[in-house]
């Protein structure tokens, strides 16, 4: 297997480069270089040109190469968060021309911030027994209801949501897909604290708030179809062997400064034979990206790999936190707030971050799920065999 990128693409890696010597400084204005970057057909690829976008053909090796020459000279790549991952490609895909123009511009400079308005008390993992209701008054949605779990909603100016706007409908086909402005009097945002001391989460009560009739994406009842391809963008986004690259360097170089009983712990054989086993691990994942990218370059699809992409992600974040957790000792308890040694604080907030990483954009046990049952083709729950 030849796994150079050939000597187009190597042209194309020179180019990239020479762009990023003469317009990115470490520190630099970010928004600024931004800007030059989509101008140069860099950025916000699969965005037309008049939604902000550069508008390029889909290339996967050079935007793969792109990928990797950005991060290596740690330039920003697209603004990250719900707005750009999520909301943009669903308007792309499922929004009227308006909506398109009035949001995505915007939010692909990271000045409309959106949160996302999915789970609730009694719906996580069953997101379609939602029960956030939406009626039609008088030219408006007037929507009554509790969101939980939103994530950055006090920063966020707006909110994409799930709401029931056909009670009698079967449960799938009674929700709506809804924009709403969160500044308004009947939008009450209450922050959780969490166990890091950070307060990302917050609950989202909504008494009698409105959003205009034509603020809905797709038709009435449609809601569950167009949530359905944006999960999809958003297990996508959280994959990434460059992710796992990036956590297992600096598990190594925690492993090189920190002692276990007066020796290096890099020399210690319980870690050396822990360090192993995720490097393994770590190449059984930049084998499967490389199979998924020969596949997506054949036109095949992802298929049951990339299912597979988030669980993994996942599980190998755990395995390094935990392993990070053990080499640290006795620190790894004392809370990420008030413990004192440099550097440590970071890998609790990780280990504590990787147990949420197992439940957010659907839990382990629902990947599992997904892989059994759409990617071997395995009986569903509760059907026979
Ligand atoms: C960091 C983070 C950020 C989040 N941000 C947002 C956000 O911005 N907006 C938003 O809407 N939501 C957000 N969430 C919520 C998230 O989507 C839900 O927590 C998730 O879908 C699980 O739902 P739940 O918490 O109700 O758990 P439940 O669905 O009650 O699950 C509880 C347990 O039961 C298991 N389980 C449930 N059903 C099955 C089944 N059929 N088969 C096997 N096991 C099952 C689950 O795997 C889990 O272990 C966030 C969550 C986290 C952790």
């Amino acid at each position: 297997m030849d796994l150079r990128y050939g000597a187009e693409h190597e042209q194309f890696r020179v180019v990239v480069r020479d762009f990023l010597a003469r317009c990115w400084t470490k520190g630099g204005d970010a928004a600024e270089f931004r800007q030059k970057a989509v101008a140069a057909g860099y950025l916000y690829r699969g965005i037309p040109k008049r939604f902000g976008g550069s508008e390029q053909p889909s290339e996967i090796l050079k935007a793969r190469i792109i990928t990797e020459e950005f991060a290596r000279a740690r330039a920003p790549m697209e603004v990250k968060g719900n707005g750009v991952q999520m909301l943009v490609p669903t308007l792309l895909e499922c929004g009227e021309e308006w909506q398109k123009e009035q949001f995505v511009p915007k939010t692909l400079t990271g000045e409309y911030r959106w949160a996302q308005g999915f789970s609730e008390p009694g719906a996580g993992s069953d997101l379609a027994s939602l029960r956030t209701r939406a009626e039609l008054r008088s030219g408006q949605w007037v929507i009554n209801g509790q969101k939980v779990w939103t994530s950055y909603a006090k920063q966020c100016r707006y909110m994409f949501a799930l709401v029931r706007t056909e009670p009698a409908a079967p449960k799938h086909e009674g929700i709506s897909y809804l924009l709403i402005d969160l500044d308004q009097p009947g939008i009450d945002i209450r922050p959780m604290k969490q166990i890091n001391g950070g307060i990302d989460f917050n609950e989202v009560f909504f008494t009698d708030a409105t959003t205009p009739e034509h603020w809905i994406v797709g038709r009435r009842g449609e809601g569950w179809k167009i949530s359905k391809s944006l999960l999809k963008h958003e297990r996508n986004m959280l994959g990434g062997i460059d992710r796992s690259d990036a956590m297992f360097e600096s598990l190594l170089k925690l492993a090189q400064r920190s002692t276990i009983e007066g020796e290096c712990a890099i020399k210690v054989p319980w870690v050396r034979d822990r360090l192993a086993a995720l490097k393994a691990e770590l190449e059984v994942q930049r084998y499967s990206s490389m199979i998924q990218l020969s596949r997506e370059l054949n036109g095949e699809g992802g298929g049951v790999l990339q299912m597979m992409n988030k669980l993994v992600q996942s599980n190998f974040a755990a395995a390094v936190a935990e392993l990070s957790n053990a080499i640290i000792g006795d620190e790894s308890l004392i809370s990420p707030i008030g413990n004192e040694k440099p550097g440590n604080e970071r890998w609790v907030n990780q280990y504590m971050n990787s147990l949420a990483a197992a439940i957010a954009g659907g839990t382990s046990n629902i990947q599992r799920n997904i892989i059994a049952e759409r990617g071997l083709g395995l009986p569903r729950e509760g059907e026979k065999a």
